[in-house]
């Protein structure tokens, strides 16, 4: 294992949303967004920085908003997960062709295109440098990928969760809407809760809440972001207890 003492973190969780590996385009995959993201993840792996990584699946389908037109719900978040499970393979390939070695794992077994999920064999993997593609979500519908974030968080014993967005942070309200929202720099789980500020879903944070996991909220489309906050900078908006 290797280690370097300019990075603040050992090991992290990055995740993603899927609206971010859509480019400026309204649907699907854009192969830029994922390369940029995937030479970023790569710098810091080449200084020693275990990754596991979460995406979502905001560019291909969500379950809510296919509820809305009439489907299933139930079958509506299966083909959500399904879609996180693309995303994951898109960025795997992407990995590979730059060098960087990835293992996409998924939450329900997908014989002959991943491999299953075990804690333990992820927890190695990530000791050797390679980087954890947490596919699939938690399995289950009715959760999000920010629950599946979370808890791969806390079993794989990251030092912080990073959620990259569109956004550079948490702001009081939603600053496209309200230019006077107040950005904050630092915030407390209960100061999330008491002024229900939009972070992730309740579910999720609480999970986080309770089980002490720091988590930073940061816009992964600004070039050089992942590696500010790998380094201490300021970014974003960090979330502690
Ligand atoms: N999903 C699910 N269970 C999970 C994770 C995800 O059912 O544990 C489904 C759900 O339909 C969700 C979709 O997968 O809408 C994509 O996940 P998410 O909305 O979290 O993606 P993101 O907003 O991060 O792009």
């Amino acid at each position: 294992m290797s280690t370097n003492m300019n990075l603040i973190y050992q090991r992290i969780l990055l995740k993603i949303s899927g609206e971010v590996l859509q480019g400026i385009n309204k649907f699907g995959i854009d192969i830029n967004s994922f390369i940029r993201i995937a030479k970023e993840v790569k710098c810091l792996v080449d200084m020693g920085l275990q990754v596991g990584l979460v995406i979502g699946s905001g560019n291909l389908f969500r379950g809510e908003k296919l509820s809305k037109i009439g489907m299933n719900r139930i079958t509506s978040d299966h083909i959500g997960i399904l879609s996180t499970v693309i995303n994951s393979l898109t960025m795997q390939d992407i990995m590979r062709s730059i060098s960087l070695k990835s293992c996409v794992m998924s939450a329900i077994p997908i014989h002959g295109i991943c491999q299953i999920y075990n804690w333990e064999k992820a927890i190695n993997l990530l000791r050797k440098n390679i980087v954890v593609i947490f596919s699939a979500g938690t399995g289950n519908p009715l959760f999000t990928t920010d629950s599946a974030a979370c808890l791969r968080s806390i079993e794989t014993k990251v030092d912080i969760l990073l959620k990259g967005t569109k956004v550079d942070g948490v702001y009081s309200s939603d600053p496209q809407k309200n230019k006077h929202a107040i950005f904050y720099k630092k915030l407390q789980y209960e100061d999330v809760l008491k002024r229900e500020l939009r972070v992730m879903d309740l579910t999720a944070f609480t999970l986080a809440r309770d089980h002490n996991l720091p988590m930073r909220v940061f816009n992964i489309n600004k070039p050089g972001s992942l590696y500010r906050i790998l380094i201490g900078k300021d970014e974003g908006t960090l979330i502690t207890i």
